[in-house]
C-alpha cells in the first residue's frame, strides 16, 4: 500500500539520488532533493554513460541491480525523449577484466576475435547495450521528478543528522562526498576525463579497449556528440581537466579510430567515480526514529545499476515504515 504522509530528505541530484526520487514519489512519499551544487556540476553528468558494471562491486548484488536497470533502460528506450538507445558496443580485454560476466546478464552478445581489429587481446565480444545519453536522460529525469512534486535546494549539509526532525528519513545518495558527509574513509575518487569530439558520418560505432592502467580507450557517439575516453585515476580529487590527458586520449582514440581524426574537439570534463570495496546500501538509525539509508560507492557503473539500487532503497524504506 502506499505511504502518503512520510518526509524524505534526499542528499544527491545525480543520478542514485534523482532515481530514488523517482520511485520513492511513485510510492506517494513526499521528496526534497538537497545538493551542494548545481545539477550540470555533478559527477553524473560528465559521464558517458552506457550500461556496464566498471568498478562496482560485489558481483551478486550487482548483478542483480544491473539486470534491473537494462530492464528499465528497455523500457525508455520506447520514448525517444528518454536519450536511452541500444547500440553495439564492441569491447576488447587486454587484461583479464572482473566486469566480463555483465555480457552474461544481457540480452544479446557473441564473442568476437580481436585479432581481425588488430587488437591482440584475452577476450573480445559484442554486445548490445543500453547507452544513455546523459545530456538528455538526466534532464529528462529531473524535469519528470520535478512535475511530480519533488522540491530542490541547492545547500550543502554537514551530515544527516541536521535534516532530523524537519524529515522522517534521509537518503543518502552523495556519490564520492560521503567520504566528508558521512565520514567514510573506505570511500576513495576514480578520477575520470573524456573529451567531447564533434559527429562524424564515418563512424557509428561505440568500442571500448579494457586494459589495468589509469588510462583507457572509449569512443561512444551520442546524440549530438561522440564521447572519447578516458582516464580512471584512483585517489585523485582533481576536478580540473588536465591538458596531458586530453592528449593521450585523442591520441590513442584516433589511433585505433582514424574516422574521427577530423573531428572538431568540443570539450572536455572531470568527474570523480565514487571507488568503493563495495556499494553501501542499507538502512542505519543514526539514533531512534533517526533512519539514514545510504546508497552511494557505485564506482564507474552508478548508470548502470541506479534503477536497480532506487528499488532496493524503496523497498527498504517501505519496510522501515511498515513496521
Ligand atoms: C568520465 C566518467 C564516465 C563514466 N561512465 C559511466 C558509464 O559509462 N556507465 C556507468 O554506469 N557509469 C559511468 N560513470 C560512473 C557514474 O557517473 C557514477 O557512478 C555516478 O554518476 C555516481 O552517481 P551519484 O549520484 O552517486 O554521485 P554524483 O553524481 O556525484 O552526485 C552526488 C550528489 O550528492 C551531493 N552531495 C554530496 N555531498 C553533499 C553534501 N554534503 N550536501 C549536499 N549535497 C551533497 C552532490 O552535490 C551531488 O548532487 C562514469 C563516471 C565518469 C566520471
Amino acid at each position: 500500500m502506499a505511504v502518503t504522509t512520510k518526509r524524505v530528505a534526499i542528499v544527491g541530484q545525480g543520478v542514485m539520488g534523482l532515481t530514488c526520487a523517482a520511485r520513492m514519489l511513485e510510492q506517494g512519499y513526499s521528496v526534497n532533493i538537497f545538493s551542494r551544487e548545481e545539477f550540470t556540476d555533478t559527477t553524473s553528468m560528465s559521464a558517458g554513460a552506457y550500461w556496464w558494471p566498471h568498478k562496482t562491486y560485489p558481483e551478486e548484488r550487482v548483478s542483480k541491480w544491473s539486470k534491473e536497470t537494462y530492464k528499465e533502460y528497455a523500457k525508455s528506450s520506447l520514448s525517444i525523449e528518454s536519450g536511452v538507445h541500444f547500440e553495439r558496443h564492441r569491447r576488447f580485454c587486454i587484461d583479464p577484466d572482473d566486469s566480463a560476466y555483465a555480457r552474461h546478464l544481457v540480452d544479446e552478445w557473441e564473442e568476437i576475435d580481436g585479432h581481425n581489429y588488430g587488437i591482440s587481446c584475452c577476450e573480445a565480444y559484442l554486445v548490445v547495450l543500453p547507452v544513455i545519453d546523459v545530456p538528455i536522460f538526466m534532464p529528462y529525469l529531473k524535469n519528470h521528478i520535478e512535475s511530480h512534486g519533488a522540491e530542490f535546494h541547492i545547500k550543502e549539509l554537514e551530515s544527516p543528522a541536521q535534516l532530523f526532525p524537519t524529515f522522517d528519513l534521509v537518503i543518502n545518495c552523495s556519490g564520492v562526498w560521503a567520504f566528508h558527509f558521512v565520514k567514510d574513509k573506505e570511500v576513495f575518487p576514480i578520477r575520470g576525463q573524456i573529451v567531447k569530439v564533434s559527429l562524424t558520418d564515418k563512424f557509428h560505432e561505440s568500442t571500448r579497449i579494457y586494459q589495468k592502467e589509469d588510462t583507457f580507450t572509449l569512443i561512444l557517439p551520442r546524440s549530438n556528440d561522440i564521447i572519447l575516453g578516458g582516464t580512471a585515476q584512483y585517489d585523485d580529487w582533481g576536478r580540473d581537466s588536465r591538458s596531458e590527458d586530453t592528449d593521450i586520449i585523442l591520441k590513442r582514440c584516433r589511433k585505433l579510430v582514424p574516422e574521427i581524426s577530423d573531428c572538431e574537439v568540443l570539450g572536455t570534463a572531470v568527474g570523480l567515480r565514487p571507488g568503493r570495496k563495495e556499494v553501501r546500501l542499507e538502512l542505519e538509525l543514526i539514533a531512534p526514529n533517526r533512519p539514514v539509508i545510504h546508497n552511494y560507492g557505485h564506482g564507474g557503473g552508478g548508470y548502470t545499476v541506479a534503477w536497480g539500487c532506487a528499488n532496493e532503497v524503496t523497498a527498504l524504506a517501505n519496510e522501515y515504515f511498515s513496521g
